[in-house]
């Protein structure tokens, strides 16, 4: 099935207790385009970047099988530019750096190619941008799965909550969870955000999983305890992109097919920490992706 992937796609620089980058290749679309593409080769890509960003890396995506049509490249302007510092748990960082740059008067055009698609994944972006995408498809998506962070809920609440009300699927973080309902109780919080329109909503918690809400039904996926973790930038689109591509290559969005869905994308998600950004996940093997399922299904498989 088709997949219409939109989001950021930047340079970071980034800080954890095991070292530091300078400007590498990052962005929510750059992972969640990559992740979705070991599960799919129908993944068509919506972003801009400036004309600084390296076309090693298009060329990249598109090795991956990713249409870059819909990529626009503005001439004479800056990439989008995030850096963030983790704190030595690696489970919390501190954004440093957030320059909007191309991404401050982004015009989101969809190729007449592109129309149709079944599956949609808003990465983090402009909520208004976001929500341009969803109208300007002709015909609605089967699913439509959207990511957002804190800082849009700090300078864009409004159209954060209309473009919220819109989709099928919100994934957040915990803290973003509670900042969004006012709620502590993650319980609670959830079914104060399924009100506002998702029928569904993933929590995630970084190292200690992830949290699938529909109704009174809850999901856990644990995350795989790794040796050593040593970037967790991108963990969540990337956990994002394992998700939808899933879902997308199964055509299957009933809640027991997401479960699986959500075990792929933590899957994904335990690579993608491995190295500093986009490394490991862009040269990953179909034999490892297998053997990292079956130590999740041991992982959680007891018998009482
Ligand atoms: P994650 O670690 O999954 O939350 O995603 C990190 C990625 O999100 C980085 O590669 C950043 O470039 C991107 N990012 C950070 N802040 C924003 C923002 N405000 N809008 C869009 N993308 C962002």
């Amino acid at each position: 099935m088709s997949l219409l992937v939109v989001g950021s796609v930047a340079f970071d620089a980034i800080e954890t207790p095991f070292g530091k980058t300078d400007k590498i290749v990052g962005g929510a679309a750059s992972y969640i385009a990559l992740a979705s593409s070991y599960f799919t080769q129908n993944v068509n890509l919506v972003a801009v970047v400036g004309d600084d960003f390296p076309n090693d890396f298009i060329s990249h995506l598109n090795t991956h099988g990713v249409n870059t049509e819909g990529l626009q490249v503005k001439e004479g302007e800056k990439s989008f530019f995030w850096s963030g510092k983790y704190h030595t748990d690696m489970n919390t960082r501190d954004t440093l750096t957030t320059e909007l740059n191309v991404l401050g008067n982004f015009d989101p055009i969809i190729p007449d190619s592109y129309q149709n698609c079944d599956y949609l994944m808003l990465g983090n972006l402009t909520p208004k941008v976001q929500q341009t995408v969803i109208e300007r498809l002709t015909k609605r998506p089967k699913l439509i799965v959207m990511d957002t962070m804190n800082f849009w809920m700090e300078i864009a609440m409004d159209d954060l909550r209309k473009t919220i009300s819109m989709v099928d699927v919100l994934t957040i973080n915990d803290e973003e969870a509670r900042q969004l309902s006012g709620e502590y109780s993650l319980v609670k919080a959830a079914a104060k955000i399924q009100e506002m329109g998702p029928k569904y909503l993933i929590i995630k918690k970084g190292e200690n999983g992830a949290l699938l809400f529909h109704g009174k039904h809850i999901f856990f996926a644990p995350a795989l305890p790794l040796e050593e973790v040593f970037d967790p930038t991108g963990a969540g689109d990337t956990f994002a992109g394992g998700f939808i591509g899933y879902l997308a290559k199964t055509n299957d969005i009933s809640f027991d097919n997401m479960k699986n869905a959500i075990i792929y994308g933590s899957a994904m998600a335990s690579f993608c920490v491995e190295r500093f950004g986009t490394e490991r996940i862009v040269n990953l093997s179909n034999d490892e992706l297998k053997i990292r399922i079956s130590e999740f299904k041991h992982l959680v498989k007891f018998d009482l």
